[in-house]
């Protein structure tokens, strides 16, 4: 790209030297007239160097397409682009852009199987989100019915103690009455009630017990349901990954200089805004005449992944790199 850059320069320099030449030569030399001194060569390629380098004035841009498919309206995609050519200025404090209605530097977003790939990868991971929430709420719900089985089993294992202790005595006192005279009819009254309340307990105990079992039943339902939920987001997570973790990573975008006075960005694929404002900061950065760098942390370096998305941070090596740009 700089090399192409250069050459271009180069070439109008040598054109500007041909026009100098013809003046000078309809004029003819005259005395009356002082003598111009002419710029060598290579004062001539600095001058025009310099006063084309990037920083010299502020380079146009403006939102030449979005495809709708992106979900983005022109005022957001804008402001986006706004903030993305921001970063620069901001960190060289430097005027660098302009944006303009329809001059300059184009900037088009070109929906194709990269961006559907991203956006339903994102449809994806949002169903895997709603089953990892559900196992949330199964997963707790499961929590708390096996507290409730396992305190509602003590509260049962309490009822039997105690009706053992009941039975107990109940067992003692028939003994003690076949051993006896069996005469009071006090006594054998009470043992009648002794084994009514005795009879009672037990019905309790065993309408109790049928309970637990229902309620042991619903606990193993449920583990059964938490353990089917598993086994589905682990094989949805699996395909996920396959599909689209495995993948090659592919250009987001994309600075195109095709000629003199023709270059373009081009977007082809972001996943969230903050993605979208790297991309955009990573190929006006190109725009400015910045290759990539290797620091694994610049908006500049050639994969996307490291750098800070959320809040977009230019290293040191990227506003060296401007500098350098721009001397
Ligand atoms: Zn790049």
């Amino acid at each position: 790209m700089r090399r192409f850059l250069l050459l271009s320069l180069t070439l109008s320099t040598l054109g500007f030297l041909v026009f100098l030449a013809s003046v000078s030569l309809e004029r003819g030399e005259s005395d009356l007239l002082p003598r111009i001194e002419l710029p060598t060569i290579s004062e001539i390629i600095n001058l025009e160097l310099k006063s084309s380098k990037t920083c010299a004035k502020p380079k146009k841009y403006y939102l030449a397409e979005i495809d709708p498919r992106f979900g983005l309206t022109l005022a957001e995609a804008k402001g986006i682009v706004d903030t993305a050519a921001a970063h620069w200025e901001k960190a060289g404090s430097l005027d660098l852009f302009t944006e303009t209605v329809d001059s300059g530097l184009p900037i088009r977003f070109v929906f194709d199987s990269r961006q559907a790939k991203t956006q339903s990868a994102q449809e994806f991971s949002d169903q895997l989100e709603s089953i990892a929430q559900t196992y949330e709420s199964l997963s707790l719900a499961y929590d708390t019915s096996l507290q409730n089985y396992d305190s509602r089993l003590s509260g049962y294992k309490n009822l039997v103690s105690a009706f053992e202790v009941e039975r107990a005595i109940y067992q003692e006192a028939i003994s003690a009455w076949n051993n006896g005279p069996r005469t009071n009819k006090n006594t054998y009254q009470e043992l009648g009630q002794m084994k009514n309340s005795l009879d009672n307990d037990w019905l309790a105990i065993e309408e109790f017990e049928k309970n637990l079992r229902l309620l042991l039943a619903s606990v193993e339902n449920t583990r059964v349901a938490l353990n089917e939920f598993v086994a589905l987001y682990n094989d949805q997570i699996s395909l996920y990954n396959d599909t689209y973790v495995a993948n090659e990573p592919f250009e987001a975008g994309e600075y195109v200089h095709s000629g003199l006075n023709r270059s373009e960005i081009l977007i082809y694929q972001f996943n969230s805004r903050s993605h979208l404002e790297l991309v955009l900061t990573h190929e006006f950065g190109h725009s400015l005449g910045i290759g990539h760098l290797d620091n694994p942390a610049a908006v500049m370096n050639a994969m996307s992944f490291e750098q800070s998305i959320g809040e977009i941070v230019l290293t040191k090596d990227d506003v060296d790199a401007l500098r350098e740009a721009c001397l």
